[in-house]
Order: structure tokens, then C-alpha cells, then sequence
């Protein structure tokens, strides 16, 4: 507990604003919970609208010269606080795991994975492109050249503390684009260990401001609606991206939304299902199964599914919960006592509708917010749970008995982020993936997230990708110079 007490005491808990650590107005607080104890960790700022004001007009004046900063410059910044994170992954992931609750070998796997996006857009920055072509009546040429949106709003959500901020100021920062970024109030920690390894890397003074808050509305709103930042990139709900994408609307802001999900894996008669056992644990068990891309409907052949069943509990029943600190902890807490009732009561309402418990499903007594590994077998389609993302450690198993039939459930949802289908008939794997309506496919695999993809969803998972070679486009303008030659 000594080293515990040692990371967090050694973060800094104010607002990061142009370069300087700064006190919320009044001095304001709240306080950062321990979700394995429930407890409180430390305090930090509670910017009031006034603070963030303050952020983004930092954000706004370092714009100009950050856009006029060499993209091998802005590169190796990105560099240097790659080879940061990576020094100090295990305090960072220690820091991680307190004020969140996910293991520590998976916090130092979000470590890594974060910092990755760094070294990613440390490529990217250098190789934004242009164009030069003859206007096609042949009396001019284009120029065509790519430029910084402009400053941006960047709001990340709690369960990926790090790599959601990362994945965000990393192609900002190769674009050369100014940032004010607001992540959750669960899990403030690891973003403002962040800023203090970004400053460390010479980003200069306001090319990224940090506000943590408690009302994320009230201090957010006036800010989209300002006119000062050209765009917002969120992670989070629908329900809070939906209100997001109106309030853009006032001022026409780029938005990048990375919102809910609500991933179908399908297992085939025909797949190896120790392959498909193991690529659901990981598609469900993922941060306790709080992850956008986490399996929420499992689909598995009528003629497998029993035997399919069996094994996944005997895996799942083998995992061990306990505090993420702990050595040899596979699960950890959920995030609160909301997101832990929201579970159970999905777990109840399937079963009040005929599903059966393979294991699992009891909350346990004592502090923290644990929620137990839980297969669930014979969930109707017409559960609660199959509509909604459960976000926590649930995988509800539902039979099926044509591919038709399993492509029409899978795309019957709202959500479109990601898909995971298991089968070892190549004709059937491609037709499959092709028409799930969703941004993003695991094919025989259980985990799609890479800093080198395009990461993002289609319908109601939101706009946008992040990641990949496209990643930096959001935060690019193109811009056409038409330039007369006769
Ligand atoms: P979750 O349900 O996973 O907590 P949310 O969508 O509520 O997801 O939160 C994601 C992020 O959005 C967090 O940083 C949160 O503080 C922020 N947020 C929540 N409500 C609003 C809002 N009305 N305006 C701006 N940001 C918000």
C-alpha cells in the first residue's frame, strides 16, 4: 500500500491550463474513488465553466504557432512521450488500476496500447499529404494541402483512462491542432499524469489544457457552443453523444463520435470452439466487460451450443476476482454501485424471461463494487440485455439455426460498432462480415482494437475513426488553392 499512496500522492490533482498547474475558482474539489473499496483516493480541481473558459482560450491563442510547428518537431514530441509512458508503465498502471479497478497486467496493457498511439501519430505526423493536379479544361492546377482543424474538445471516457486520451492527442497533436481535454470524473488520474508526461515532451504551454469536472454539461456546453473550438471528439454513451452532436450543431463543429456498442459474436457449427471459447473471453472479459467493443449477444449454433456453454463457464467460473492490485486478480470491481446495479438487473430481467445460470450471477457481499464472471444461457432475443450494453462481466448465450436468421439478429440493434464471428468456411466468413452492419469485423479473433486500424461504428455507434491512417484525417481540413496558368 505504500507504493499505492506513493503514485497517487506524486500526480498532480489541479487544472492543466496553458502550461501551468492551476487551481479550480474557489479552490474546488471532488473526490477520486478506490471502486475496489469504494473509498476515496485523493481530491482534484473541479473546474468550474469559468476554468474551462479560461482552457480553451489558452487552447485558442497557442493555435497559431503550434500549426506553424514542424511536423517533425510535433513527431518527435510524440516520440519522446511515447518512450515516457513506456518508462513509467507501472506506476502509470498502478495509478490506473486505483482509480478504476481493471487488473494491473491489464492497465499495464493500456499502457502500452496507449502509448502506441503515440508512436503511431509520431509516423503519421510526418506523412500528412497533399496534392498537386491539372484542373481538367487545362487552364489551371490545384494545389491541394492539408491543415489543423483548429482547436479541439476532447472528452474521454472512464473505462480506458489512458488510451482514450491518447488515442485523441495523438493525431491532434500530429495535425497540429490545440486541445482543451475533459476526461471522466471517475477517472481523472491517468489524463492528468498525462499532461505532466506531454509537458515533459515539449508540447509547448497551451497546445494542451486539461479540465477535470464534475458537471462535465455545465462546464462542456458553453464551450461547444462558444464558437471558439472547431471541433469535438467524444468517447462515451449514445445518450450523451446524441446531446453532443445537437449542441455542435449551433456552430457547425467537426465532431468525431466514438459512442456505444452493442457487439454480436456469432460461433458457427463449423468453427473450433476452443478457438471461439477463448476469442469470447476475451471479446466479453476485457476490462470486466466494460468496453464498447465488449461481446454483448453471443449468437451460437443450436448444435454447438450446449457444449459451447459448458466450456465457457468452466473458463469463466476459473477466473478470480479481487481487488486489481491483487496478484493472479483476473476481474476487477465494476466502476460504481449504478454500474453494478445495472448489471444485476439486466441479469434478472433475462432471467425472469427463461434464461438459465451457468455460473455466476450473485453479487457478493463486502465493500467494492465486484460483480461475478456470469454465462447465462437461453436469453431470449427479447431480454433487456440484448438491447442494451450490459458493461460488466455477462455473457448471455443465445441459440440460432440459420445464417440468414443470425445476420438479421445481429444487425437488429441500433448500434453498429463492432462484430465477432467465428467459422472456418472462408466463403461464409467473408459474407458474413460483409453484411454485418457494423465498422469493424473479428474474424476467428476476439479483439480488434489496434492503434494501426480504423477504430469506429456505423448507425448509432457513431461518427468517424480513430486510429489507423485515417485517424489523423479528423483532425485535418483540406484545403484547394485553384491557381491560374493561361
Ligand atoms: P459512461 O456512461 O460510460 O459514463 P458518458 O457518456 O456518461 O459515459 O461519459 C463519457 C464522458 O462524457 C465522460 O467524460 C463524462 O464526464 C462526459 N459527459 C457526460 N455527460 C456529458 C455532457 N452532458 N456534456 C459533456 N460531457 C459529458
Amino acid at each position: 500500500r505504500v507504493d499505492e499512496a506513493r503514485v497517487v500522492e506524486a500526480v498532480e490533482k489541479r487544472l492543466f491550463i496553458d502550461g501551468k498547474w492551476t487551481d479550480a475558482t474557489r479552490g474546488a474539489t471532488f473526490d477520486v474513488v478506490d471502486p475496489s473499496t469504494g473509498e476515496a483516493l485523493c481530491a482534484v480541481a473541479d473546474a468550474s465553466p469559468a476554468d474551462g473558459r479560461a482552457a480553451l482560450e489558452a487552447a485558442v491563442a497557442a493555435q497559431p504557432d503550434f500549426a506553424r510547428t514542424s511536423p517533425r518537431e510535433r513527431s518527435d514530441m510524440l516520440m519522446t512521450a511515447y518512450e515516457l509512458l513506456m518508462q513509467r508503465a507501472d506506476e502509470l498502471a498502478l495509478l490506473m488500476t486505483l482509480e478504476m479497478g481493471k487488473p494491473l497486467a491489464e492497465a499495464r496493457g493500456e499502457i502500452a496500447y496507449a502509448a502506441e498511439f503515440f508512436r503511431h501519430f509520431a509516423g503519421e505526423a510526418v506523412r500528412i499529404d497533399g496534392g498537386y493536379q491539372t484542373a481538367p479544361a487545362g487552364n489551371a492546377r490545384f494545389l491541394i494541402t492539408k491543415q489543423p482543424v483548429g482547436p479541439c474538445l476532447l472528452i474521454t471516457p472512464w473505462n480506458f483512462p489512458m488510451a482514450m486520451g491518447t488515442r485523441k492527442l495523438g493525431p491532434a497533436i500530429a495535425a497540429g491542432c490545440t486541445s482543451v481535454v475533459k476526461p471522466a470524473h471517475q477517472t481523472p488520474l491517468s489524463m492528468l499524469a498525462l499532461m505532466g508526461i506531454l509537458a515533459e515532451a515539449g508540447v509547448p504551454a497551451g497546445a494542451v489544457n486539461c479540465v477535470t469536472a464534475m458537471d462535465a454539461g455545465g462546464v462542456m456546453e458553453p464551450l461547444i457552443r462558444s464558437g471558439l473550438a472547431r471541433k469535438l471528439s467524444f468517447t462515451g454513451s449514445t445518450r450523451v453523444g446524441r446531446i453532443l452532436l445537437e449542441q455542435c450543431a449551433e456552430k457547425v463543429l467537426r465532431t468525431s463520435l466514438e459512442l456505444g456498442g452493442n457487439a454480436p459474436f456469432v460461433v458457427f457449427e463449423d468453427a473450433d470452439l476452443d478457438e471461439a471459447v477463448t476469442g469470447a473471453i476475451a471479446a466479453k472479459m476485457r476490462n470486466m466487460g466494460e468496453a464498447c467493443t465488449a461481446a454483448n449477444r453471443i449468437f451460437v449454433h443450436e448444435s454447438v451450443i450446449d457444449e459451447f456453454g459448458r466450456r465457457l463457464a468452466e473458463r469463466m467460473a476459473g477466473l478470480t476476482v479481487g481487488r486489481g492490485t491483487e496478484p493472479g486478480v483476473n476481474v476487477g470491481p465494476l466502476i460504481d454501485e449504478a454500474g453494478r446495479e445495472k448489471v444485476r438487473s439486466l441479469v434478472a430481467d433475462a432471467v425472469g424471461r427463461g434464461a438459465t445460470v451457468l455460473t455466476g450471477g450473485e453479487v457478493p457481499p463486502g465493500s467494492g463494487y465486484f460483480y461475478p464472471p456470469t454465462v447465462l444461457t437461453g436469453v431470449p432475443r427479447e431480454a433487456a440485455m440484448a438491447d442494451q450494453e450490459i458493461f460488466g462481466p455477462v455473457a448471455p448465450l443465445t441459440p440460432f439455426s440459420t445464417e440468414d436468421e443470425v445476420v438479421r439478429a445481429a444487425n437488429d440493434t441500433e448500434y453498429g460498432l463492432v462484430a465477432y464471428v467465428f467459422t472456418n468456411d472462408l466463403r461464409r466468413a467473408l459474407r458474413v462480415a460483409e453484411s454485418i452492419e457494423t465498422g469493424m469485423v473479428g474474424l476467428n479473433q476476439g479483439v480488434v482494437s489496434n492503434p494501426a486500424a480504423p477504430f469506429g461504428g456505423v448507425k448509432q455507434s457513431g461518427l468517424g475513426r480513430e486510429g489507423g491512417a485515417v485517424g489523423i484525417d479528423e483532425f485535418l481540413e483540406t484545403k484547394y488553392i485553384g491557381i491560374a496558368v493561361s
